[in-house]
């Protein structure tokens, strides 16, 4: 079933297995590559044969916008976008401390956590780590 309104991005066997603590993502099954979420057919071969399997979950920051401080300021709620390991780009919800989130950092899914504003969230690596 589609929802026209989007309120389940990234749909609802990505928020089924992320409420099982797994991280899936589209794959195609005749080359294999992995899609972000919402692809309807294959980025490289075109196939419309997607099925839903478990990713890693991790990657790095590749974009991020600064959503709002919490009432302490201690941590802010950022929008990412992330670059997969497995490739693809996808969108999240991360929180870390106010202007410390740079292109680049890793991040790991926190799959089984709640959604932050209708998006997975993931947890960011301090760079000093
Ligand atoms: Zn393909």
């Amino acid at each position: 079933m589609t929802r026209a309104n989007g309120s389940t991005f990234p749909g609802p066997e990505f928020w089924r297995a992320f409420a099982d603590e797994r991280f899936a993502l589209p794959r195609c099954s005749a080359c294999g590559a992995w899609q972000s979420y919402g692809a309807r057919a294959c980025a490289a071969c075109d196939s419309g044969d997607l099925e839903w399997r478990d990713a890693s979950g991790g990657g790095s920051v590749y974009s991020l916008m600064e959503r709002h401080a919490g009432a302490d300021a201690a941590r802010v709620l950022y929008v990412v976008v992330l670059r997969l390991d497995e490739g693809p780009l996808v969108m999240g919800a991360a929180y870390a401390l106010p202007g410390a989130l740079r292109p680049g950092a890793r991040a790991s899914a926190l799959a089984g956590e709640a959604a932050v504003e209708g998006l997975p969230l993931f947890e960011v690596a301090p760079e000093t780590a």
